[in-house]
């Protein structure tokens, strides 16, 4: 990255600047070309510590947030500290000593006060302090109050040290003891950059009128707010504005990249009815959800288009998204090219391949060399598993386009699978695959710059707010609403021996009366092999002790495929009452006759993955149920997990909780745009404006992904975009 032209400006400084004419405001720009070592007291030394916690320019420090602020004046005076209470004191540190007790052990004394009155605070074994309390320091302190001597003591209290800050509310920044940097430092360098930085002022890439239309201040002061605020309310503007400007960023970012990938590419136009699509719906044993008829309705609506279609469908599980992926593969059909689906498991590969052959049973497609002029329309899987001596055929009538519709793992991704006439992809269950295999499946269907139209099916919902962000750049489609008939889950969390007992005794019960269960073991993450282990352990121990008499099968994902496929017919054929698994079954696994879903140290889960768990029964119109079993004491968050779990059956519901109890950091990939840049922003709690900003994204960007009306902005994205990924102007 070339230095831009302000980085050699020595006009930064207000004082002794040469007497030239008024230099521009400074730009985001411009303050992240500015050292932070040409600030006062900041030498090689602290310059190194700053660097440990991500501090090198003056942009870096301006948007090092505190991470709360104290209000000096709403702590207790010392005049009204009661004798016995616990109380938080805000103070001068008048005077420090320290003398040694017995047994090599220190005390040190530190007479604080303020406006009311004096108190003593000591310290025992923590000699530091001395160094850390220096006479004139403002502190926090909070502890019980005592009565030695004749005067009020606290002992060995909580302390929050604010330094020389005296003003009413003393922001308070994260603070890295490994670093040594300490808040009051960070607090002094942040108002000699302010300082620095008034001459020229900050500028305002954001035109007034957006500004004005969401009632936010002006750059300049939500900087000097968020640091240094008069008010609660001036605090709270600063954060709305500058989490407004994280979020901005973003979108703008997205839907410039979105608006210049659609000018340039160029996708395959679809009759998206009649012929075979006609006889497909008329083939069905059911009737569409509403849901599904609207985003098939979005799915018509993209195939029809020349623009390839880039679209996300969000369906809780059990909601009918095959179906979807059914009928826009099948578009592709109908149109002479063929389908891809892809699964994120064997397990699910072959699963899918069962399911579309049953509904696809009976179709013929338009074939003139044939003498019926039709034959039967042709499905093929396409897995590392599949025999090695079957490949070249598959590959072979892949590439003829003889195969219709290919189902497949990641196998479908390799250099030597050439399609006929690709045009239509489906990834099934996303959250398995990243952004760059998603880009990498466009490209390889390509043909003659054409490009296939993607659909991404997830069953891992998240916000819709959230989802803007992290898959800013699909289009979304959501399925909500289950097929009609389903009975809720009725999800217990199982802790202790007898319920357990009682537990075992209910699965036995269903089974009796011609039911299926799951029981999925421990995760162990580190160790697929020590995941088998339990696996095979917990299988040998449940079919020799509580489900004995029972026909229990084992599936985990170190099976030869051949075993694992077999597993699976006989658990589908009802040959089998209860499979023990491991996590292999959590996604898409469809077997409507299971209604009894065991999963053992389910703290260990995830709240997803419990519910994507969950979501292998109920899928009929039997009751069926869920068993959490825990350990006696799960932690805290594992317990609010299991709670959730146990209050709802609603995927989008627990994806909200899911968000607050984990912040958004789980949600994105490491490349994916926009996680470092929020430093503010929480998608969870930020949701309006997140819609803000994607809607003045919008209003900005014009139709041909250019922000020419809107030069500052447009530089401050070109910014962004470099110094977040250095090579980014070579690749684009
Ligand atoms: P998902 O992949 O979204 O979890 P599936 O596509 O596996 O869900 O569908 C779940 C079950 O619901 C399947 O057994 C499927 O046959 C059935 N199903 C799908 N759509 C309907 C519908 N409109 N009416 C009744 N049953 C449906
Ligand atoms: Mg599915």
């Amino acid at each position: 990255m070339s230095p831009p032209p302000t980085a050699q400006n020595s006009n930064v400084s207000a004082a002794g600047a040469p007497s030239t004419a008024p230099a521009d405001p400074l730009t985001l720009r411009d303050l992240d070309s500015i050292d932070v070592a040409r600030l006062r007291g900041v030498g090689p030394h602290r310059c190194e510590s700053l660097k440990a916690l991500g501090i090198e320019s003056v942009f870096d420090l301006l948007t090092y947030y505190p991470r709360r602020y104290i209000d000096r004046t709403a702590q207790a005076p010392i005049r009204d500290a009661v004798v016995g209470s616990d109380i938080t004191i805000a103070a001068e540190v008048l005077a420090v000593s320290s003398r040694r007790l017995g047994g090599g052990r220190r005390l040190v004394r530190v007479d604080i006060g303020d406006a009311t009155g004096v108190m003593s605070v000591v310290f025992f074994n923590q000699a530091w302090r001395e160094r850390q309390l220096c006479e004139g320091r403002w502190v926090t302190v909070f502890g019980k109050v005592e009565h030695y001597r004749g005067r009020k003591q606290m002992t060995n209290p909580v302390v929050d040290v604010l330094g020389d800050r005296t003003g009413k509310i003393v922001p308070v920044y994260p603070q890295s003891e490994t670093a040594g940097v300490a808040t009051w430092d960070v607090a002094n360098w942040v108002a000699e950059a302010r300082r620095r930085c008034a001459a020229r002022g900050i500028a305002d890439p954001v035109p007034d009128w957006l500004r004005l239309r969401l009632h936010l201040v002006d750059r300049a002061t939500a900087l000097a707010d968020i640091h240094d605020p008069r008010s609660w309310s001036d605090k709270a503007a600063a954060r709305d504005r500058l989490v407004f400007d994280e979020l901005l960023r973003v979108q703008l970012m997205l839907r410039c990249q979105r608006l210049a990938r659609e000018s340039h590419e160029l996708g395959i136009e679809h009759e998206p009815t009649g012929g075979l699509i006609e006889i497909f719906h008329r083939s069905l044993p059911y009737s569409l959800t509403d849901a599904q008829r609207r985003v098939m309705a979005d799915i018509d609506a993209d195939l029809r288009s020349t623009r390839p279609m880039h679209r996300l469908l969000q369906g809780d599980v059990g909601s009918g998204k095959t179906l979807v992926a059914l009928h826009a593969l099948l578009i592709a059909v109908r149109n002479g090219h063929q389908g891809a689906l892809m699964a994120p498991t064997e397990v699910l590969a072959e699963q899918h391949l069962i399911s579309l052959r049953e509904l696809l049973d009976g179709l013929v497609v338009p074939d003139d060399a044939r003498l019926g002029g039709t034959r039967p329309l042709r499905l093929c899987v396409l897995s590392r598993s599949r025999s090695a001596a079957q490949r070249p055929a598959v590959l072979a009538e892949i590439a003829a386009g003889h195969a219709d519709i290919v189902v497949g793992t990641h196998a479908l991704l390799e250099e030597s699978v050439r399609f006929s006439s690709l045009s239509v992809v489906v990834v099934d269950e996303q959250h398995r695959f990243g952004v760059s295999q998603r880009a990498q499946l466009r490209e390889h269907g390509r043909e003659d710059r054409r490009i296939p139209h993607l659909l991404v099916m997830t069953a891992t919902p998240i916000p819709r707010t959230a989802a803007m962000t992290v898959y800013g750049d699909l289009d979304i489609s959501v399925l909500d609403e289950l097929p009609p008939g389903r009975t809720p889950i009725a999800t217990h969390w199982v802790q202790g021996p007898l319920a357990a007992a009682s537990m075992w005794s209910q699965v036995r019960a269903e089974v009796e009366s011609g039911r299926q269960a799951y029981v999925v073991c421990p995760l162990i993450t580190e160790s697929e092999r020590l995941e088998v282990n339990a696996a095979e352990q917990q299988y040998a121990e449940l079919a020799a002790g509580v489900l004995a008499g029972c026909r229990v099968g084992l599936l985990h994902g170190r099976m030869p495929s051949a075993d694992k496929e077999r597993a699976m017919a006989r658990f589908r054929a009802a040959q089998l009452d209860v499979l023990v698994a491991t996590t292999v079954v959590e996604v898409g696994v469809d077997v409507p006759n299971a209604t009894v879903m065991v999963v053992l140290s389910a703290d260990r889960f995830g709240i997803a993955q419990l519910h994507q768990l969950r979501g292998r029964v109920g899928r009929s119109s039997h009751a069926s149920m869920c068993f959490l079993v825990s350990d006696d004491d799960p932690t805290p968050t594992a317990a609010q997990r299991l709670t959730a779990l146990s209050q709802t059956n609603d995927g989008f519901e627990l994806a909200e909780r899911d968000l607050e109890l984990r912040g958004e950091g789980t949600l994105f990939d490491e490349r994916q745009s926009g996680r470092s840049d929020l430093k503010l922003a929480s998608l969870a709690r930020d949701g309006t404006w997140v819609q803000a900003a994607r809607n003045a994204a919008v209003e900005l960007v014009a139709a041909d992904g250019d922000l020419d009306a809107h030069p500052a902005l447009a530089d401050e994205i070109a910014w962004l975009a470099v110094r977040r990924d250095p090579d980014f102007l070579q690749r684009s």
